[in-house]
């Protein structure tokens, strides 16, 4: 008998893991990932073990695409995108481009999207002077600077002494349209200031919040212990405005709900933890495939023989992403089968 062929759209940690699943079952799949390699956002993130592993699952993905690449029965294609897909008898067919001018036209029986997120778009955002002040970053550049450099006095130098994280920008905000809570941002703020502290013992951290999303006993007790044992400070206030002058400390102005004043205080670096929002061509895709959207634009249900897995089904860490992806995987492998 032929084996069945399935197409997976998106080349993170959700795509990986719906990929290796399949394999596993016997099916054979095209794996397209837009950039020049696969492994997605979270192939970007540093390594947040001190003297422990903290749990941080970045490593898990890393495993993932190993495993990809020594499996005969998933095809990569990078550098690619669907240019067109049709309804064809009891699946679909699939014509990609990739690596520049190659084209190749597959018959495929189901499909999996996995777009994963892009980050909030800041550009109407002013009062964060992202863009402006070279030393306001986001979590996406932080965990990416101490990965290729190694710590953050290698990324950023010495005379980082005070550093701020900024929580929900762009979550949890219904006056720009985005209710929904990002749910992983509050996680991996606490473990990057963990290995900041853990690196500039005598740094003052401080983390900017509305209120500390904790999912899970571990979490609840990494907080506590964040605050007692790694002296990091929790501010209830969302700042209202960052400034600098030249040769001068980023000023961070913001009024503490506890305190009830208006308070500005000086940083030297600040990190913002932007939502996690569908990515950009995702409601493309969804019209294309027939994949209604919630009100966000996140995936919900599919059309016949399409599955949405990771976090373009809504936000998700990345032990959530490869059991969703993976669970994504048992039902087209049930669709297949039926
Ligand atoms: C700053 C930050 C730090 C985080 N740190 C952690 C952490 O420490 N631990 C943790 O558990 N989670 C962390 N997360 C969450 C983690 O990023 C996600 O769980 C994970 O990336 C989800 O994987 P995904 O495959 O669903 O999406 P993505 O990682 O976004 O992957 C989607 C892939 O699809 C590709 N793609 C998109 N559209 C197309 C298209 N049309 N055609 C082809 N390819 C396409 C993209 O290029 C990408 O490679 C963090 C998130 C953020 C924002
Ligand atoms: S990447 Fe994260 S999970 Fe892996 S060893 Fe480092 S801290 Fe632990
Ligand atoms: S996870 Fe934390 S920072 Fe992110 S949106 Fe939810 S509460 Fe805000």
């Amino acid at each position: 008998m032929e084996r069945k062929k399935v197409l997976v759209i998106g080349g993170g940690a959700a795509g990986m893991s719906s990929a290796l699943e399949l394999a596993e079952r016997g099916v054979e799949v095209y794996l397209v990932e837009k950039e020049k390699e696969i492994g997605g956002r979270a192939a970007t993130y540093c390594c947040k073990a001190t003297d422990e592993c903290n749990r941080c699952a970045a490593c898990l993905v890393l495993q993932e695409k190993d495993k990809v690449a020594q499996e005969p029965l998933i095809q990569v294609y990078t550098s690619a995108r669907v240019e067109e897909i049709k309804k064809r008898g009891n699946g679909y067919q699939v014509k990609i481009l990739y690596d520049g001018d190659d084209a190749v036209t597959l018959e495929v029986q189901a499909v999996i999207v996995a777009t994963g997120f892009d980050p909030y778009d800041l550009s109407r955002r002013s009062e964060f002077a992202y863009g402006v002040e070279k030393n306001v970053i986001t979590g996406l550049e932080l965990e990416k600077a101490i990965k290729e450099k190694g710590g953050l006095v290698a990324a950023f130098g010495s005379d980082i002494k005070k550093i701020g994280f900024i929580q929900c920008v762009g979550s949890r905000d219904l006056s720009i349209g985005n209710g929904y809570c990002s749910r992983v941002c509050c996680m991996y703020a606490a473990k990057l200031a963990k290995i900041i502290r853990h690196e500039l013992p005598d740094a003052e951290i401080n983390i900017f919040y509305m209120d500390f999303q904790s999912f899970g006993k571990c979490f609840s007790e990494f907080n506590k212990e964040l605050r007692e044992t790694d002296k990091i400070k929790f501010i209830r206030a969302i700042p209202s405005k960052i400034y600098g002058f030249p040769y001068d400390r980023l000023t961070v102005r913001y009024t503490d709900s506890l305190v009830g004043k208006q308070t500005e205080d000086k940083y030297d670096l600040i990190v913002l933890s932007l939502a996690i929002t569908p990515s950009r061509g995702s409601r493309d895709l969804a019209e294309r495939l027939g994949i209604t959207l919630d009100k966000y634009g996140f995936m919900q249900g599919g059309a016949e023989g399409i599955f949405a897995a990771g976090v373009c089904e809504g936000p998700k860490d990345i032990p959530q992403t490869i059991g969703h992806a993976k669970a994504a995987a048992g039902e087209a492998y049930r669709y297949l089968f039926s």
